[in-house]
């Protein structure tokens, strides 16, 4: 029987490449639902090659543009941010989350309640929904398979018998495409260096936050959800191949390490054939070639956001709701042209410092710390224009 399977955020890089494995292999699968955000060509044209039942639009003004484009077919279309959370809680074996930022967090709670195993790119869905989601999983008694490369290296190599004798999980970080500048070469980076990853193909986000370390920082809170980390058994380390993806430190001292070459297909495609593994077109890593590997540990001078991290899985887990909303605002600022690529961290500090977190229990809780957040952070860019203009 082919496994049943949604790809929510199917146009994106993640998405395609889903798309792409899924086409290679079209016995093994049988797809659903696909949803975008925006692109409609796109998102009609991998519906007329994998003929979901459905399709959602999260943007309605492209219903109408997405229904003619697949005029003559019986595939349901439907448009706006509550289809693609109903349709979400649709069963499926398998529910791909591909969605970018907190958007993501609504369809992968009512993928889990539906009780779909989940393979989670998202990794936003899990820093702000964090207990709360782990909690909703553990009761669904659905599987949460990473996607992320770091973290699939780590579900690879940890086993869970042996997590007694864990000591460490170490994340590999490649440091971005400016890893070797100062603070003050920053100044004048461009937003094309900045998209520019060395060695990964991917969104225009995630390939933001990869330059500042905000993505390391959020998936260190994202492994601490995964793995139930405490503080301590969490290290980075900066590794500029990317040949490694992660590690894990055991007690008697051996380190296991998961490799590959930097594409995302491998941990995409392990996720979709989990618990089998299959041929897959994925690129290889060549040891008849030479291959250098080399480790360094992280500047918290120069990538501050890696400390601002360690300090919120210290003290607050919380916190990290207002990081990632603080996030998501500047860094589409900065893709707006609206502010400096230096001047992203040092914002994330402040908003992550200036706003109360309350208790959050329920879900709503984290929706609303996450607005609360947006306003202060929209109103210290408006501070800061109007300041120089
Ligand atoms: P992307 O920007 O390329 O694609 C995002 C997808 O989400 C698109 O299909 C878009 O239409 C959809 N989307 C965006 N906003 C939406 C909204 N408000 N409502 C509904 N749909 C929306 O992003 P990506 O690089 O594919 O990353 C997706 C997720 O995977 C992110 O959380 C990212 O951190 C994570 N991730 C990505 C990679 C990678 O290689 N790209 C690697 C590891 C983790
Ligand atoms: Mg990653």
């Amino acid at each position: 029987m082919p496994k049943t399977v949604s790809i929510f955020g199917s146009t994106g890089s993640v998405g395609q490449n889903t798309v792409t494995l899924i086409t290679d292999q079209p016995e093994r699968f049988d797809v659903r639902v696909l949803t975008a955000r925006s692109n409609w060509q796109k998102l009609a044209a991998q519906a007329r090659a994998l003929k979901p039942e459905m399709v959602v639009i999260a943007d309605n003004r492209y219903y109408d543009d997405l229904k003619d484009a697949l005029a003559g077919t019986n595939i349901e279309i439907a448009a706006g941010e509550a289809a693609v959370v109903e349709a979400a809680s649709r069963p499926v074996d398998l529910h791909v989350a591909a969605i970018v930022g907190i958007a993501g967090l609504k369809p992968v709670l009512a993928a889990v309640e539906a009780g779909c195993d989940i393979a989670l790119a998202n990794k936003e869905s899990l820093v702000c929904g964090g207990m709360l989601l782990m909690d909703t999983v553990r009761r669904a008694g659905v599987r949460l398979l990473p996607v992320d490369s770091e973290h699939n290296a780590i579900y690879q190599v940890l086993d869970p018998a042996h997590r007694p004798a864990l000591s460490k999980v170490i994340l590999t970080a490649s440091g971005g495409p400016f890893r070797d500048l100062s603070r003050q070469d920053l100044k004048s980076v461009s937003l094309e260096q900045a998209l520019k990853h060395p060695n990964w193909s991917m969104g225009a986000k995630i390939s933001i936050d990869s330059a500042t370390m905000a993505n390391k920082a959020l998936e260190m809170i994202e492994a601490c959800y995964l793995f139930d980390l405490a503080p301590e058994e969490l290290a980075v380390v900066i590794h500029p191949q990317s040949l490694i993806h992660s590690m894990v430190e055991y007690q008697d001292g051996s380190v296991l390490a998961q490799l590959g070459a930097a594409d995302m297909k491998i941990p995409i495609g392990y996720c979709l054939n989990y618990p089998d593994r299959h041929q897959m077109n994925s690129e290889r890593l060549d040891f008849t070639q030479p291959q250098n590997m080399s480790f360094s540990p992280v500047d918290k001078q120069r990538f501050v956001l890696v400390e601002v991290m360690e300090d919120i899985i210290r003290t607050n887990k919380d916190r990290a709701i207002v990081f990632n909303a603080a996030n998501e605002v500047i860094v589409e600022n900065f893709l707006n042209h609206k502010i400096a690529f230096s001047e992203i961290d040092s914002m994330i500090e402040l908003v992550s410092r200036q706003v109360f977190v309350p208790e959050i229990t329920r879900i709503e809780d984290v929706y609303m710390l996450d607005l609360e957040t947006r306003h202060v952070t929209y109103d210290i860019i408006k501070d800061k224009q109007t300041a120089s203009a």
